[in-house]
């Protein structure tokens, strides 16, 4: 599988640093593994944003030829050519290393090297990121003045001048304390990616949030992973690798810090269910009749789409509704859809408070609807009052299953992603949309523009048909639970 010479990117780079096998899967496994719409989207997101950087820089010139070679060398012509003062996504080569900048200006002491970020925040990561481009461009000879990060101001409205879209942060003190260790970690590490299989692996807690803990590496053989001891914590992690135990079925309960975590030791040992059903009964007892089952959806995304709205901030764009009269007792289902050519929050928020009428719980499952009508109430001062009594309905079914019943197929989580197969046949594979990242892409498709009609439809019918069916989840995993908590009584 691996190549004669690998050629070591930033992403491969940056795995190597967290751990040498996963620099290996990120050079060998990776690509050939189609992105899901989560990554899709940040990616074409993080296009939009550095398209819109490079406006600042109106004599820049886009460095985009067929192939990475011809890359490295228009870059190195252009930068040569004392005429030029701005170059687009240069790219360099250093021995088996290669690296694109965003954006290289010429300043009187040198380049300044500048990668642009589709974050609001200054984080560690981009630090490293810029680095390792530093580090590269510095092997090649190329002289750096300065090194700096461009990220989105939050604060940002849309329609607001260019220039205030974005904060460029000096980061070049920080980035030449990396260049050492990042050029003695090259010494070694071609060796290790021209393998032709990973390097020695060893479980830590690195692996938790690893993509390829339990499809490639030191997860595969392992059925319940102590990754999934709810709240679990880096320390207690580590002690409990350190005592030699990777599955939860090796963990002995004196070492378990919370009661949640002790059910899920006796269910994953039992293979079957448990049930807490004190907790069960007092949580369901909380739940009051005529039951309003209710999701949101909703576009949040780097470059605004409405005026007045910042990066990445919530625009509520649907909402479906099953209204239950009593258990087994649907009334009605209502929904909304945004126009995606305009800002519908205000009118949505109307037709909504009109939808879940004034009495009875109003069942969500998770904490995002309880801070969409949070935002709304700020925003639509008008409708304070009456979002402020829907926030007194509301009830969370997430936490029956995250506190008073567990089953070793929930894999830690009471995500419905695991607790829907778990406990009904129900699920969302004859849906052409499947996750909430799907939605919002198919959103974004639909507020971009340019669809023929017939696709513009299909999407609006796959939005309707997902949130639909993210609360006829609810309807059922409710009903599961008054279930069980019948056979507890
Ligand atoms: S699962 Fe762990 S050991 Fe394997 S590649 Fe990931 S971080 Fe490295």
């Amino acid at each position: 599988m691996p190549t004669s010479r690998p050629t070591v990117n930033k992403s491969v780079f940056g795995a190597s640093r967290e751990c040498a096998a996963k620099g290996w899967f990120t050079k060998h496994v990776r690509p050939s593994r189609p992105l899901d719409a989560g990554a899709r989207m940040r990616s074409e997101q993080g296009n939009l944003v550095g398209a819109r950087a490079r406006l600042l820089f109106p004599d820049g010139i886009l460095i985009s030829t067929s192939t990475r070679q011809d890359e490295v060398a228009e870059t190195a012509r252009l930068m040569n050519d004392g005429q030029v003062q701005t170059l687009f996504e240069p790219c360099f080569k250093a021995g088996d290393f290669i690296a694109r900048a965003d954006i290289l200006t010429r300043e009187d002491d040198g380049w300044h090297l500048i990668e642009v970020k589709s974050g609001t925040q200054l984080k560690t990561e981009y630090i490293q990121d810029v680095a390792y481009t530093a580090t590269v461009a510095r092997l090649t000879d190329i002289r750096l003045a300065r090194v700096s990060l461009m990220i989105l101001n939050k604060e940002y409205l849309l329609g607001d001048p260019l220039d205030s879209q974005f904060a460029t942060l000096d980061v070049t003190a920080e980035v030449e304390t990396l260049i050492p260790e990042f050029r003695a970690m090259m010494d070694g590490l071609p060796e290790i990616l021209c393998r032709d299989s990973p390097p020695d692996a060893t479980i830590s807690p690195v692996c938790r949030n690893c993509e390829f803990f339990q499809s490639d590496c030191v997860g595969k053989e392992i059925i319940h992973p102590i990754f999934d001891l709810p709240r679990i914590t880096k320390q207690q992690c580590g002690a409990l690798l350190r005592s030699g135990w990777k599955s939860i079925l090796d963990v002995s309960s004196s070492r378990l810090i919370n009661q949640r975590q002790k059910d899920v030791l006796k269910s994953v040992k039992k293979g079957k269910m448990v049930v807490n059903g004190a907790r069960l009964r007092d949580l369901l007892g909380q739940v009051k009749w005529p039951v309003y089952y209710l999701d949101f959806e909703s576009l949040t995304v780097a470059m605004p789409f409405y005026p007045e709205v910042r990066p990445y901030e919530q625009v509520l764009t649907q909402y479906s509704l099953h209204v239950f009269a009593g258990p087994g007792e649907q009334q009605r289902h209502s929904e909304y859809l945004a126009d995606p050519a305009r800002d519908c929050r205000e009118e949505l928020a109307e037709v909504l408070l009109r939808d879940l009428e004034e009495k009875g719980s109003v069942v969500v499952y998770s904490h995002f609807e309880k801070t969409i009508l949070e935002a709304l109430a700020i925003r639509f001062p008008g409708i304070a009052d009456r979002v402020e009594a829907v926030l007194a309905r509301l009830f969370d079914l997430r936490q029956v299953f995250g506190s008073a019943i567990y089953h070793p197929e929930f894999r830690g989580s009471e995500s419905i992603k695991y607790t829907l197969p778990a406990l009904t046949d129900m699920t969302y594979e004859d849906l052409n949309l499947k996750n909430g990242q799907e939605a919002v892409a198919a959103f974004l498709e639909l507020a971009n523009g340019g669809l023929e009609h017939e696709v513009f439809q299909q999407r609006r019918k796959d939005l309707l048909d997902y949130c639909a069916r993210d609360t006829l989840a609810m309807v059922r995993l409710h009903h599961v639970a008054m279930d069980i908590l019948e056979r507890h009584s």
